[in-house]
C-alpha cells in the first residue's frame, strides 16, 4: 500500500471544516438555557422549508419518525384501517418499511429498476389493490425517482405519495415534475403550481409530503439524530406537529395519542450552519462522481450508476456512489487489503429479512441483484481527487486480474 488508508466517509473531517462556526452555534445554545422547541429549531424549520421549496418543515427526532408521523397523520385524517397497504421498494433501508409496520399498516413490496435502483413504477402498479392507500418512492443514493410517473400512478388509484428523501438533501427532480405534481394534486398550494416548468424542483417538494433524516452520515448530517417532515399541505403539517408533541397543541391538552419526537436546539443550530454549505458539498460530490464515471468507464464486469447531468435529467447528489460488480465480496475484501474502505447498501433486501419472514416466498429480481452485487465506493465532500484516482486505479487493476484469472 503506497497511499494513506482511504475512509468511506471521514465525518471528523467533514465537520472540522465547520469547526469554529459549529462551536459558536453550540455555545449559543448552551448559554441560551433553552434546549427544545426554541428559536434555533424554528429558524432551521423556516430555512429548510425555503431551501426545499415547501410551505412547511417540521423538525422531528429522526428519519424513521418523520416517515412514521406522516403515515400516522394520514391514517387518522383519512381514516385508513389497520392492515391497509403502503407500497415500498424492496431495496431500501429498513426504516422505510418499519414506519409502515409500526403503526398497523402493511408494507407491500415492489421491485426497483435495474439501471439506477429507483422504484419501478410498473412493478408498483402491479401490486396495487383495493386496500392500497399510499406509495413511498425512495430517492436511493441521492437520485430522484421518476416522480411524474409515480404521481400519475397515485392519481389513477387515489393514493397518497410520501417521498423518502433521507438520502437526497438538495437533489433535484426532472424539470417537469412540479407541474405534473400540481396537476395530479390539484389541492396543492398555489406556490407549487406557480413554479416554472423549467426550474428543477427539489426532492421533498415533489409529492404530498416528504421525510428527511439528518443522521450524521447523510448529505446534511447533524451531530446526533435528527429528522424533518416537509409538505405544503397546511392541515397535514399542523397534524404532524401536534402528533410529534404528545398530541398536544397546548400544554397538557392532548387531542391525539401522540409521540415524543423533536429536533433539539443543539442539532438545529448545527444543521443551520451545515445547511449553508450543502449546495457546495453536493457540488463536490458530483464532481468526484464524474471523475469516477470517467476513470471507471468501460471496465469489464463493472456497472456504473447512470451519469447525471443534462437539461432534462434529474440532479443526483451522490449520497452514495453505487457500482455493481461481479464477485462483489471478494472485490470488497481486496480493496480493504489495499486500505480502501467500501460499504454495501444494502446486502439483504427487505423481503429476505428475518423481521419480514412472511414475505420470504416473494421474489424481486432487480432488488436481489442489487443486494448481491452493489458496492459503495468512498465519496464525500472531503474526499480528494487523488483519492478517487487511487480507488479507481485499484478497482481497475483488481478487475483486470480477475478477468485474467478467469481466462487462465
Ligand atoms: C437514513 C435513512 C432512513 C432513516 O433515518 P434515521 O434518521 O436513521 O431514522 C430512512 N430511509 C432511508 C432511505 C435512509 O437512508
Amino acid at each position: 500500500m503506497k497511499h494513506q488508508p482511504i475512509d468511506f466517509l471521514n465525518l471528523q473531517a467533514v465537520n472540522a471544516r465547520y469547526g469554529d462556526e459549529l462551536e459558536r452555534a453550540m455555545q449559543r445554545v448552551v448559554s441560551s438555557g433553552w434546549y427544545l422547541h426554541g428559536q434555533e429549531t424554528a429558524a432551521f424549520e423556516r430555512e429548510f422549508a425555503q431551501f426545499v421549496g415547501v410551505a412547511h418543515c417540521i423538525g422531528v427526532g429522526n428519519g424513521l419518525d418523520a416517515l412514521t408521523l406522516v403515515l400516522q397523520a394520514w391514517k387518522d385524517l383519512e381514516q385508513w384501517d389497520d392492515g391497509d397497504e403502503v407500497i415500498v421498494p424492496a431495496n431500501t433501508f429498513v426504516a422505510t418499511a418499519l414506519a409502515v409496520s409500526r403503526i398497523g399498516l402493511r408494507p407491500v413490496f415492489c421491485d426497483c429498476r435495474l439501471d439506477d435502483a429507483l422504484l419501478d413504477v410498473a412493478s408498483a402498479e402491479a401490486v396495487v389493490s383495493n386496500r392500497t392507500r399510499c406509495i413511498i418512492p425512495v430517492h436511493m443514493y441521492g437520485r430522484v425517482c421518476d416522480m411524474r410517473a409515480v404521481n400519475e400512478l397515485a392519481a389513477r388509484h387515489g393514493l397518497k405519495v410520501l417521498e423518502d428523501a433521507c438520502q437526497a438533501h438538495g437533489a433535484c427532480g426532472h424539470a417537469n415534475d412540479a407541474c405534473c405534481a400540481a396537476e395530479a394534486h390539484p389541492s396543492r398550494s398555489e406556490s407549487a403550481s406557480d413554479v416554472s416548468c423549467r426550474r428543477k424542483p427539489m426532492a421533498g417538494s415533489l409529492a404530498d409530503a416528504a421525510a428527511f433524516s439528518f443522521y450524521p452520515g447523510k448529505n446534511l448530517g447533524a451531530l446526533g439524530d435528527g429528522g424533518a417532515v416537509t409538505t405544503s399541505d397546511d392541515r397535514l403539517a399542523d397534524y404532524v406537529r401536534t402528533l410529534g408533541n404528545y398530541g398536544a397543541r397546548r400544554k397538557y391538552v392532548h387531542e391525539q395519542l401522540g409521540f415524543n419526537s423533536r429536533l433539539d436546539e443543539l442539532q438545529a443550530a448545527a444543521l443551520r450552519v451545515k445547511l449553508r454549505g450543502l449546495v457546495a458539498d453536493n457540488d463536490s460530490r458530483r464532481a468526484l462522481a464524474q471523475r469516477y464515471d470517467v476513470l471507471l468507464a468501460g471496465v469489464n464486469g463493472l456497472q456504473l450508476p447512470p451519469a447525471a447531468g443534462g437539461a432534462m435529467s434529474s440532479d443526483c447528489v451522490y449520497h452514495i456512489y453505487p457500482v455493481r460488480v461481479r464477485h462483489r465480496d471478494r472485490v470488497q475484501q481486496s480493496l480493504a487489503d489495499c486500505g480502501i474502505q467500501t460499504l454495501i447498501h444494502y446486502p439483504v433486501p427487505l423481503h429476505q429479512q428475518k423481521a419480514y419472514a412472511e414475505y420470504a416466498s416473494l421474489s424481486f429480481p432487480h432488488a436481489e441483484l442489487w443486494a448481491r452485487t452493489e458496492l459503495s465506493l468512498p465519496i464525500s465532500p472531503v474526499l480528494t481527487e487523488q483519492e478517487v484516482d487511487v480507488v479507481a486505479a485499484a478497482l481497475r487493476s483488481l478487475l483486470a486480474q480477475d478477468e485474467a484469472s478467469f481466462l487462465g
